[in-house]
C-alpha cells in the first residue's frame, strides 16, 4: 500500500473508533457534510451510509480519488488542496457540518482559515494530535493557553470528545491523538478588527510570562481606560481580555 508521507496519510484502521466517530457526529438527512481527506473512505463509508442530504469531499492525493470516486458515486468529490481551495465556493449555502482525520501537518493552518467562515458553518469535528487538541481546549493559566486557544476559543465552543492512540491508524503516527467537536458561538463577543485580535496575540505570547505592559509596550495601550491590570502574564488572560485589548488598539486607530 503506498503511504504519501507528505500528505499526513495516517488512515484510520479501528472498527470501534470509526463507529465511535460516527456516533459523536449524529448525521440527519438535513445535515450537508464536508469532509476533509476522505483518504481511503474510512469515515466516509460509515457517514455517507447514514443519511446525509448532501456530502462533499476535498482530497489532495490524485491517486485516491478514483477509487473513492467508483466507491462513493453520489458524493461530490473535490479534487485538490484544502489550504487553497476558495472555503466560501466549498461553503456555499450555510449551516454545514465539517469533519476529517487532519493530516497533522496541515492542522493549524486549516483551522484558522475555517474560522473566518464560521457564519457558514453548523459544527467541525477533528481528529487531530493531542497536543494541538490540548491547546485548543486549554484554560487561561495552563501552559497550554496560547495563541491558536484564544482564537480557536474566540470563534467556537471547544469539546474534546475522546483519545486516541497510534494503533488504531496506518501507518502508527508518532503521536495521540485526540478526536474534538467545535460548535462557532452564537455569543462572541464584540470585535472591531480580528486583525488586531491577531496583533495583541502576536506580540503578548512572543514573552507569554512577561508582563503584559511590557510585551505590549509597543501597541501604545492606555492602560488607564481599561479595566484590566497589566501586570498580568499573556497565559493569565482570557479571550475577553484580549478582545478588550484588541479593541482599545481599534479605538485609537480611529482617532
Ligand atoms: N479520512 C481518512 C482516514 O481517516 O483514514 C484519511 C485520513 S489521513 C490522516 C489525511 C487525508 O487527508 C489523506 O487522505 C490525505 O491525502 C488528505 N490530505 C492531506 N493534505 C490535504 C490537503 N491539503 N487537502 C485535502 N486533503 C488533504
Amino acid at each position: 500500500m503506498v503511504v504519501r508521507k507528505r500528505f499526513g496519510q495516517n488512515f484510520l484502521i479501528d472498527e470501534v473508533v470509526i463507529e465511535d466517530i460516527a456516533t459523536a457526529i449524529a448525521i440527519s438527512d438535513q445535515d450537508q457534510v464536508l469532509e476533509i481527506g476522505p483518504g481511503r473512505g474510512a469515515l466516509t463509508e460509515v457517514l455517507y451510509n447514514s443519511v446525509a442530504a448532501k456530502y462533499r469531499a476535498v482530497e489532495i492525493d490524485r491517486d485516491l480519488i478514483e477509487a473513492l470516486s467508483a466507491r462513493f458515486p453520489h458524493i461530490d468529490l473535490v479534487d485538490g488542496d484544502i489550504l487553497k481551495l476558495p472555503i466560501d465556493e466549498l461553503l456555499c449555502g450555510s449551516s454545514w457540518r465539517i469533519i476529517g482525520n487532519l493530516p497533522y501537518n496541515i492542522s493549524t493552518p486549516l483551522l484558522v482559515r475555517l474560522f473566518g467562515f464560521s457564519e457558514a458553518i453548523c459544527d467541525m469535528h477533528f481528529m487531530l494530535q493531542k497536543e494541538v487538541g490540548q491547546r485548543l481546549s486549554a484554560s487561561p493559566g495552563t501552559k497550554q493557553w496560547g495563541r491558536l486557544s484564544v482564537l480557536a476559543q474566540f470563534h467556537c465552543n471547544i469539546e474534546e470528545l475522546f483519545f486516541v492512540g497510534p494503533e488504531s491508524f496506518r501507518p502508527a503516527p508518532k503521536v495521540d491523538s485526540s478526536f474534538l467537536r467545535l460548535v462557532p458561538r452564537k455569543d462572541k463577543p464584540y470585535l472591531e478588527d480580528e486583525k488586531n485580535l491577531s496583533l495583541v496575540l502576536r506580540h503578548a505570547f512572543s514573552g507569554r510570562r512577561k508582563r503584559i505592559r511590557n510585551s505590549l509596550k509597543m501597541l501604545n495601550i492606555s492602560w488607564q481606560t481599561l479595566s484590566l491590570c497589566p501586570d498580568k502574564r499573556a497565559d493569565q488572560l482570557t479571550v475577553d481580555d484580549y478582545v478588550i485589548l484588541a479593541n482599545e488598539i481599534a479605538l485609537r486607530r480611529e482617532d
